[in-house]
């Protein structure tokens, strides 16, 4: 029995979308559906996989834009971000409509079936994922952090050596590092990161090699 997951990266931002699933029960989530909805629907089908929740980390188009084109076919429901987001989502045709160059699709506004908040506990199968308010890259930013599998989904908060950018309107430099401080350094070294974009890294190696923490 084991948690399982596969990066399967979206978008012309190459955003990491994550199928993750208890091998056991076969239940699944989806990590931030930016994007190429068809192609990560095929991959749960393929496995078999029962498709429980979406689960999204911020507002960005890259990580969010995928969901109107998803719910078209599925009914499952929308976890996330936190309400602090909502104006990133009711933003999605504009911001769609200025990067169509880049190749997105324009998307509709839209709102989750649940927002969530420092604290929330959610679930694939067998394993219990925390959820982590950090803002900073954006005001809603979540990151699910699993102990039992030793796994973090976390979006554009921190990457292999690097950090989320926070040159965007409402993002906040010293709220993204204190919020990494005091909320991913503390977790065990060996947890295994999975970034929103990039090769995968653990806590570990960014204590020790990340130039900006
Ligand atoms: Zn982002
Ligand atoms: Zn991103």
């Amino acid at each position: 029995m084991a948690l399982q997951f596969e990066i399967m990266p979206v978008t012309p931002f190459r955003q990491n979308c994550c199928l993750i699933w208890d091998d056991e029960n076969k239940e699944a989530v989806l990590t931030d559906v930016g994007g190429d909805t068809a192609h990560v629907l095929q991959a749960v089908a393929e496995r078999g996989l029962h498709l429980k929740e979406i689960w999204l980390t911020h507002g960005h188009l890259d990580h969010a834009g995928g969901v109107p084109e998803l719910r078209k076919t599925q009914t499952v429901p929308v976890l996330g971000p936190h309400a602090d987001d909502e104006y990133l989502l009711q933003s999605l045709p504009e911001v769609t409509a200025s990067y169509a160059a880049y190749g997105f699709p324009v998307s509709p506004a839209f709102a989750p079936e649940r927002w969530l908040h420092e604290g929330d506990r959610l679930s694939v199968g067998a394993y219990r994922f925390d959820v982590l308010h950090i803002s900073g890259h954006t005001p809603g930013h979540v990151v699910f952090y699993c102990e039992q599998a030793e796994l973090l989904v976390a979006g554009d908060v921190l990457f292999y050596e690097s950090i989320g950018r926070t040159d965007f309107p409402r993002g906040n430099h010293a709220d993204l590092i204190s919020n990494i401080a005091a909320k991913l350094l503390v977790l065990p070294a060996h947890t295994r990161v999975i970034p929103g974009h990039g090769r995968m890294t653990t806590i570990g190696h960014e204590k020790q090699h990340n130039p900006f923490l």
